[in-house]
This record gives C-alpha cells, structure tokens and sequence, in this order.
C-alpha cells in the first residue's frame, strides 16, 4: 500500500515503537509512585516535556492530554468560564473547535464565526468586524486540516490584543506543528493544541501549550497529575513516543515533501474538471482537489484496490456529506462531491510517487470518461 492520508494520521516511527515498548514492557511503573524504578519513569516523562516545549519555542508550559480533541475542549470549557464577553471562532475550524464554540451558544455566550477568503484563509476583514473590546477568546488553526492552507496566527493575534488586551487566543496547531515555524511565542498565542499521530507518533496522546502567566482551570479533576490541571495517570508510553517522533521528524530531511506536492499538483492541473483548493501560504503536506463530475468515495475504493490510499477531505469531515470548509470557500457541490485530500509524510518513499500519481490520474481519467 502506498499510504497518501497522512493528514488523518500517520505511520509511527520504528523508533517510537521500539521506545514505547520499552516503556510498556520494562518501565510500567506509575510516575507518581514513591520508589527508585518511579522516578526514572518520572524523569523520562518531564524529559519528554522538555522535548517538545523546545519545539514549540522553550518557553510556556506544555500540559499532556489524550489527543488534540481533548485539548482544543479544555481551551473552551477554561478559556471561557466565568468570563463575560464573546468568542471568535472561524468557519475553517476542526471540528473538535467548531463544535465546542457552537456548544457555548446552548450556554448564552455570545459566539462569532469568521468567514474564509477564497483560498481558505481567514477573512481578516471579517475577523477585525467580529473582535471587539469584549472578546473573552479567539480560536483559529494555524494550518487547515482541510487544504492545508496557512493562517497569519502572529497577525491575528496581534490585532486581537489591540482590540481586546486581555482576551485569549487559542490556535489548532495539529497540522503545522513539527512542519512549519511553531514557536508560540512568535506566533503570539496563549494557548496551542497539539497531537503526535499527525508526525509520526502514537494515537492518544496530545498537548496544550499554555503561555507562562496564563491560569487554565483544571479539566480533569482527580489524583492531581499534570500540575492539578489534567489529572489521571499519565499515558507514559505516548508521552516518550511523542518526544521520540519530535526528535525523529526534527532530523529527517524534509524537503523532498515540497517536491512531491509539487508534481502532484502539476499533474492535477492538467486536467481542466480538477480545482486546487490551496491558500496563498500553504503547507506542502497536503493537496486538496475538488474534482467535478466523479464521485470522490469512488475514486478512494478504486485507488485502494490498487494499493493508493487518499483521503476524502478531512477524515472527520468524511464521515457527514457536507463539507463546512469547502462550502465556505465556495466549492459548487458537484466539486465537493468530488474532493479528495492526498496528504504526505517524510516517510513516504520517493519511488512510490511516481507511481501513485500515474494511478490517481489515471482513475480520475476514467471516472471522468465513464
Ligand atoms: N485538529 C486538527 C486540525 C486535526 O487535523 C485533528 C485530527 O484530524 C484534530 C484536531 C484532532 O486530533 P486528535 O485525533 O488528536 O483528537
């Protein structure tokens, strides 16, 4: 299988699965625990943090949660509470962002969604009508797990402290982090949600970046790990394979995934049914087309049973017929029908994409004839 969804998730390293093992089979012990094997469990965790705090700039607190859906709840069951004032939230959101802003409406808070520009990029104009002196909390990813396009988190931040000194800017890391500049201090943010099966780590195990300063309330309540703030025994062997793909992604030559985004999209372009959904700063992991006239689930089981798996737009997304994004960018609904998301991994082989591409554009050739 040529494996072309890495946005959905990607393959762990070997060396995350080696050390994992060892922390599975050797070093179960509970980091809490009061004897010698503990700390060194405990050592291993905070040496984890260490890890990836340093890729995200070295500064602020990194708090570990069970995936990214878990921190992007915290953000919006602490960011928010008992504060008065609005929350900004754009229409190019993951799910697990969008649908806790929609949850706070149930709950009487005042909350303003942002529309996109037509490369899927924020509105900016749109975003300085719905900030005002009263923003409690700002929410926008960073890079869309849709197309891949890339917000100006730094901008929007800035603007949003001018408006609105003390409010809370919250961005989705998940699709950037390891794979463009993620310093938060640079990026200005307070808050910034990552996850470690996007860069070849584990399922299960997150994060929340969180500015020194910042006071979040506790999201689990219990044994008081995590600084009192996220309790329940710590995921010891997700937290060192996070630290361990981090280490990984951060020594592998990663120019070669420009090269392949780039001769797939010029092959695509050829074909005059096929629109590039793509933002002016775009991430080269990911490629999203909308293809008029096919069927994007069965260009994906056509692919498959030729051993190319892609995505249908996001994973999430894939699961309901309606695209938020793709409406929002105003894709006509026989182009979302036909969307799919090819979206690559430093671990995909050079060799392989030669011939996936021939494969992808010879179905979509045939769909099209049919
Ligand atoms: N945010 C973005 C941008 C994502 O792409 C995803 C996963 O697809 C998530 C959040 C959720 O991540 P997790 O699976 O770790 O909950």
């Amino acid at each position: 299988m040529i494996y072309l969804d890495n946005a959905a998730t990607t393959k762990p390293f070997e060396s995350v699965v080696r050390r994992m093992n060892v922390m599975l089979e050797d070093k179960f012990y509970n980091p809490s625990a009061l004897y010698a094997p503990a700390f060194g469990v405990k050592k291993e965790v905070e040496a984890a943090r260490d890890v990836i705090c340093d890729a995200l700039g070295g500064k602020g607190k990194l708090y570990f949660t069970a995936c990214a859906t878990e921190s992007n709840s915290w953000v919006f069951a602490s960011g928010i509470k008992n504060k008065k004032g609005n929350v900004v939230v754009s229409y190019g959101e993951h799910p697990s962002v969008f649908e806790n802003a929609r949850a706070l409406i149930a709950k009487g808070i005042d909350v303003r969604f942002v529309g996109l520009n037509k490369d899927g990029s924020i509105d900016f104009d749109d975003f300085k009508q719905k900030v005002d002196e009263n923003t409690a909390l700002v929410s926008v990813i960073h890079c869309s797990n849709e197309t891949g396009c890339i917000n100006d988190i730094a901008n929007l931040s800035a603007y949003l402290k001018s408006a609105s000194p003390n409010a809370i800017f919250h961005s989705d890391g998940v699709q950037a982090f390891m794979k463009m500049p993620t310093n938060c201090a640079d990026l200005g943010v307070d808050l910034y949600t990552i996850s470690a099966h996007k860069i070849g780590g584990p399922k299960g195990i997150g994060g929340l970046w969180v500015r020194d300063g910042l006071n979040l309330a506790p999201f689990l309540i219990g044994g008081g790990q995590e600084q009192n703030l996220r309790s329940g025994t710590e995921n010891t062997a997700g937290i060192v394979g996070f630290a361990q793909a981090v280490t990984e992604f951060e020594k592998t030559d990663k120019s070669k995934i420009a090269e392949y985004r780039l001769k797939f999209r010029t092959a695509f372009s050829g074909i005059p049914q096929v629109i590039i959904n793509e933002g002016e700063q775009n991430s080269p992991y990911i490629l999203s087309c909308s293809i008029s006239g096919i069927k994007a689930e069965i260009l994906q089981r056509l692919l498959a049973e030729k051993g190319v798996l892609i995505g249908l737009g996001s994973a999430c997304a894939s699961r309901s017929r309606k695209n938020r994004f793709l409406s929002a960018i105003g894709r006509s609904t026989s182009h979302i029908d036909g969307s799919v998301r090819i979206s690559f991994s430093i671990q995909n082989l050079s060799d392989d994409m030669e011939h996936a591409q021939n494969e992808i554009i010879t179905c979509i050739k045939k769909l099209l004839k049919s």
